[in-house]
């Protein structure tokens, strides 16, 4: 059977992966030179950086597998840190070397910075959720089930909204509490290595999509680097792209707003969807120079979370701020935004002289908005032979119950469940 997968982001190369682990002989047809899509490496004058800060958590089990089926081997190429959430002199949450469920409870516990009734509120609320299945009926926002459930406001604010936006990109008052907690039920409410961090110590691109292409060669597959996909056609033969193959299977594999370019029929599956933009601000100071965690939140501030990456990918003095979500801080010029986000370290680390470099990258349509009730379109298509993978897809897999936020773990298992598709697929036809 030859099959072709269009886009070489983390969903495109898992479907591809599994794809020839299978036996299958694929072509992967990438626009860009450099692999990834929304999770990149970008070289610049002073060294490689990434398009984004990513974190990954312990729960993004498909994510790991096939790191490990590449060679890419997590425990090297991630730094696992124990669930902290910790905004300095506000709050800390800290989760202890208990087994599940204690740790989450000790950690709520023993939370610094908010009274006991919002500690014993908190358990209350994770109760509920468990109670219920995760199931949140009917769908709505974060912000009104916060209010429903009375929740206190410093917990809100330290708490649940910060993890709505870090795990949704999609601020409280539009983001959905139903894939909220999907997250909340694969992470805090699992076992306890599901809610550790996980932190890139690589670049997004040498974290799965390099080690992911070349065992797709090693395995009689291709990976085409810079050849965008400009025309799919269909005939008695199979698929043919801009001309290459025919191919009886192709999985496209592109973001939902490039979807349209190449299949303008399947517009309407994907016209709904709304955009959430990533800033992330990269700040270079001298190799002294610390934060006291690996990961600090910065409230009331422009920049949301600080990542220092002395501790975490062996660069002192990197430091990456990010923003998630819209918000004012978009219609800031970019130098007064890296300026308010210099100031914002310089009140964590005293004595902090002034950057020697500063890029800041702003993603404008980093993740779709997981906005309640959002509609999202299934891995197969009305075409024969045609398959969708992305972040954006509905989940199916029988392992997963109920879709997940734009994320690695997202992209990941939507590629995996084409490839089943295009696998069962095969079967049929002999
Ligand atoms: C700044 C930022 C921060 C983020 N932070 C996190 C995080 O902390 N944790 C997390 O889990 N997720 C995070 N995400 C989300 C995550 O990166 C995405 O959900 C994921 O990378 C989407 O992967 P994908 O394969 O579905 O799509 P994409 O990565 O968009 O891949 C699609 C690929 O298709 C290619 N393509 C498009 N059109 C064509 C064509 N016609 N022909 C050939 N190729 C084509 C593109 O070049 C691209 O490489 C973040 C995203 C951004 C941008």
């Amino acid at each position: 059977m030859s099959i072709a997968v269009i886009g070489a982001g983390y969903a495109g190369l898992a479907a591809a992966v599994e794809l020839v682990t299978q036996g299958q002989t694929v072509e992967v047809f990438e626009a860009s030179r450099t692999l990834g899509g929304r999770a990149r490496a970008v070289v610049t004058e002073e060294g490689t950086i990434d398009n984004g800060q990513h974190v990954l958590i312990g729960a993004c089990s498909e994510t790991l597998r096939l790191m490990r089926t590449v060679g890419a081997d997590p425990q090297r190429l991630l730094q696992r840190l124990p669930l902290t959430l910790e905004f300095p002199g506000e709050f800390r949450l800290a989760a202890p070397p208990l087994p599940a469920p204690l740790h989450i409870a000790a950690a709520l516990l023993r939370a610094q910075g908010i009274g006991w009734r919002e500690k014993w509120a908190a358990l209350r609320l994770m109760h509920r959720l468990q109670r219920d299945g995760f199931c949140v009926v009917p769908d709505r926002t974060v912000s009104a089930w916060l209010q429903e459930q009375q929740t206190p406001s410093r917990q809100r604010r330290f708490l649940w909204e910060p993890l709505c936006i870090a795990a949704l990109n999609t601020p409280p008052d539009r983001a959905s509490t139903q894939m909220l907690a999907h997250v909340l039920r694969d992470s805090l409410a699992a076992t306890r290595a599901a809610s550790d961090l996980l932190l890139p110590r690589v670049s997004l691109s040498a974290l799965f999509p390099e080690p992911a292409a070349h065992f797709i060669h090693r395995h009689g597959g291709t990976v085409h680097r810079g050849r965008r996909i400009t025309l799919l056609e269909h005939s008695a033969d199979g698929w043919r792209l801009d001309g290459a193959g025919p191919f009886s299977q192709v999985i496209v594999a592109v973001a939902s707003h490039h979807l349209d370019a190449l299949l303008p029929e399947l517009k309407p599956l994907v016209a709904h969807f709304e955009w959430e933009p990533i800033v992330t601000t990269w700040l270079t100071y001298p190799p002294t120079i610390r934060l006291a965690q690996p990961m600090l939140g910065v409230s009331d501030g422009c920049a949301q979370w600080l990542f220092d990456h002395g501790q975490i990918s062996g660069k002192p003095g990197l430091i990456a701020a990010v923003i998630s979500a819209r918000g004012r801080h978009l219609d800031l010029p970019t130098a007064e935004l890296e300026r308010r986000i210099h100031n914002e370290i310089a009140h964590l680390v005293p004595g902090l002289p002034s950057p020697s470099s500063v890029r800041t990258i702003t993603e404008k349509r980093a993740t779709f908005a997981s906005t309640p009730g959002l509609r999202r379109p299934p891995t197969r298509t009305p075409f024969p032979g045609l398959w969708l993978a992305g972040d954006y897809v509905g989940s199916a897999l029988p392992s997963v119950a109920g879709d997940y936020p734009a994320t690695l773990e997202g992209a990941v298992r939507s590629g995996v469940q084409a490839a089943r598709h295009v696998l069962s697929a095969s079967i049929q036809a002999g």
